[in-house]
């Protein structure tokens, strides 16, 4: 038994919960020189991490079966509809600025 946080009902026992992402955030990550570390034969050699650049999850919801397929109907049409279309930028210095935020709350 848990409560739905997408509609906010109690759901009855042994009713399965979903996991839904419900915002995301851009993300970036520096690349990190030496950060792996193998062993090749006996020597222990180290490789650089790339670093990178996406979306992270910022908030999540458990969300009843219902809720979860109708969320991600809708999301799923809104990202077909181009709100979510830009790429995150990778900018070459390491300084973090505060971004402007890349969630626009559907307006319609
Ligand atoms: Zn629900």
């Amino acid at each position: 038994m848990y409560r739905c946080e997408l509609c906010n009902a109690v759901q009855a026992p042994r009713t399965p919960a979903v996991k839904v992402v419900v915002e995301t955030r851009p993300a970036e990550y520096p690349s990190r020189p030496k950060a792996h570390k193998m062993r090749i034969g006996r020597k222990l050699k180290s490789f650089d991490d790339p670093g990178g650049a996406g979306y992270e999850i910022a908030r999540e919801a458990f969300a009843c079966p219902r809720c979860a397929e109708e969320f991600l109907a809708k999301q799923a049409e809104a990202e077909a509809a181009g709100l979510f279309d830009e790429e995150p930028q990778l900018t070459p210095d390491p300084v973090r600025e505060p971004e402007p935020a890349a969630e626009t709350p559907a307006e319609a």
